[in-house]
């Protein structure tokens, strides 16, 4: 039975990298993922996929035909996909057998998946047939900033609470930054409040508070440093997978599959 791996994160942060990293990396162990890009907008794909979202739904001909920009274009290329995601279902089901991993490559706006019709649909055909495990891809380079870390972190919580999967945050491209400070500022709260004070700008007690209920979110969760450039982290990142797929059996298979 397969593992699929749902690939979200914000735009930039190195998702279709990542997504092409893991691929070669499971082709030199001998195991070839089940590749499938949802991204109906992306130019090209420098790796072999097998299902494309782009052979069957043309994002330029449907913001055509339905007076639609770019980002319209993009939400109503997903929500036909979706309407038709039980064949990709049935083509995944056929190569479970011979296939340990799905890759799922979503849209580089994170919304798009997260907050339409469509990307539930997609989360939950998978979840109630297969372990399924989200993997929350950020920019780590652009995240030393604790603000932003914050607000990048806010938004894995609310992804969390809204999928109901296992959930592993991929802090990526390391060979520009480690992620230790990271990782510290998630263990030690006094010196992210420290890094918080330093902040010139205003920050509010809410700001604060926030990171307080971020505290509970960071001690269950899963975070490993990758660099899906240097190819670096990624036999710590199946370990994760493992576990969280684990994680995956024993808690959220009855509730996904009492949705079948
Ligand atoms: P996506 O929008 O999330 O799919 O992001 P892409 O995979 O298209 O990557 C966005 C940009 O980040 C590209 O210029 C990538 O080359 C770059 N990038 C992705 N991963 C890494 C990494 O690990 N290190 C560095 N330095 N750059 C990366
Ligand atoms: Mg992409």
């Amino acid at each position: 039975e397969p593992v699929c791996l749902i690939v979200l994160g914000m735009a930039g942060s190195g998702k279709t990298t990542f997504v092409q990293r893991l691929t070669a990396y499971l082709h030199k162990k001998n195991s070839p993922p089940y590749v499938i890009n949802l991204d109906p907008a992306v130019h090209e794909i420098p790796f072999p996929v097998n299902i494309d979202i782009r052979d069957t739904v043309n994002y330029k001909e449907v913001m055509k035909q339905y007076g639609l920009g770019p980002n319209g274009g993009i939400v109503t290329s997903l929500n036909l996909f979706a309407t038709r995601f039980d064949q990709v279902m049935k083509f995944i089901e056929k190569r479970q057998k011979n296939c340990q991993y799905v890759l799922i490559d979503t849209p580089g706006q994170i919304e798009v998946f997260t907050w339409s019709a469509s990307g539930t649909i997609i989360t939950e055909a998978l979840a109630s047939s297969f372990p399924s495990v989200v993997i929350y891809v950020m920019d780590t380079s652009r995240s030393t900033n604790p603000v932003t870390f914050m607000s990048n972190m806010l938004y894995a919580c609310s992804i969390l609470y809204k999928t109901k999967l296992p959930f592993i945050v991929v802090m990526n491209k390391t060979d520009i930054i480690d992620h230790n400070f990271a990782v510290e500022w998630m263990q030690d709260f006094e010196t992210f409040q420290d890094a918080l004070n330093q902040e010139t700008t205003y920050v509010s007690n809410l700001t604060r508070s926030m990171s307080l209920v971020l505290d509970e979110f960071y001690s269950s969760l899963r975070v490993v440093g990758v660099s899906a450039v240097a190819g670096t982290g990624l036999d710590d990142f199946f370990v994760q997978v493992s576990q969280a797929a684990e994680e995956y059996q024993r808690d959220y298979r009855p509730e996904y599959e009492r949705l079948r």
